[in-house]
């Protein structure tokens, strides 16, 4: 999966999309729900997995554990980066990255706006991204207000479907002493690569975009 891993990789700061803009975006996460738990491995049919001392079956997800983080929005943002669970909430409900609530189009339901950072001149037939959605009425707010996507050449588009690839997750191992360490941060991992399953953490839900379509800037 190493196609995806630099796209989507360069998207994990979008959390910073409204950067310059008083509007606290739903997928970005406030320091008071960040949870730092200590990691475990245990065997699952005599195999070892990542998991929680406490681990419940809602912490896996596509066969793997995903990060815990608190909700319950606080006063302290973390721009630079992006709440698991809202993210991830974001792809699987097509929600808006800003405000969280249905990203669809409202003329046309089955179609989903989005905001593609960098894509080429062409749209392609399909377009692996960790961003999740922007809705109808914060495609202008965002593009104006993010950095990020202005130094890049963003393509408006909507989108027909999509389907969840993989994930943006990092990996850990168990060192001579028994203790968990992390061996890789940050990197793709495919749904079809289940042996690496039970080593990630994941953080983030990369998505493959089927039948986009470019769009117009919708006027507020
Ligand atoms: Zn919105």
């Amino acid at each position: 999966m190493t196609t995806p891993d630099v796209r989507a990789a360069g998207e994990i700061h979008l959390g910073a999309v409204v950067t310059a803009s008083p509007r606290k975006p739903y997928v970005t996460p406030y320091a008071e729900e960040v949870a730092s738990l200590p990691l475990i491995f245990e065997r699952q049919g005599g195999v070892p997995r990542l998991a929680y001392t406490d681990a419940t079956v809602q912490d896996w997800m596509f066969g793997m554990l995903w990060a815990r983080c608190g909700i319950g929005r606080g006063t302290k943002v973390l721009w630079p980066m992006i709440h698991t669970l809202r993210q991830r909430r974001c792809m699987l409900k097509r929600l808006c990255r800003v405000c969280g609530r249905s990203a669809k189009d409202p003329g046309e339901p089955n179609r989903t706006w989005w905001i593609i950072p960098a894509a080429p001149d062409d749209l392609p037939a399909t377009w692996p991204t960790a961003g999740p959605p922007t809705c109808r009425a914060h495609i202008a707010e965002a593009l104006a207000a993010c950095p990020h996507l202005r130094k890049g050449s963003p393509v408006v588009c909507t989108v027909g479907d999509y389907r969840p690839i993989g994930v943006l997750g990092n990996l850990y191992a168990q060192d001579g002493d028994g203790r968990v360490v992390e061996t890789r941060h940050q990197i793709s991992v495919g749904l079809d690569e289940p042996h690496l399953f039970g080593r990630t953490l994941a953080t983030q839900l990369i998505v493959e975009l089927h039948d986009l379509r470019p769009a117009d800037v919708p006027v507020p």
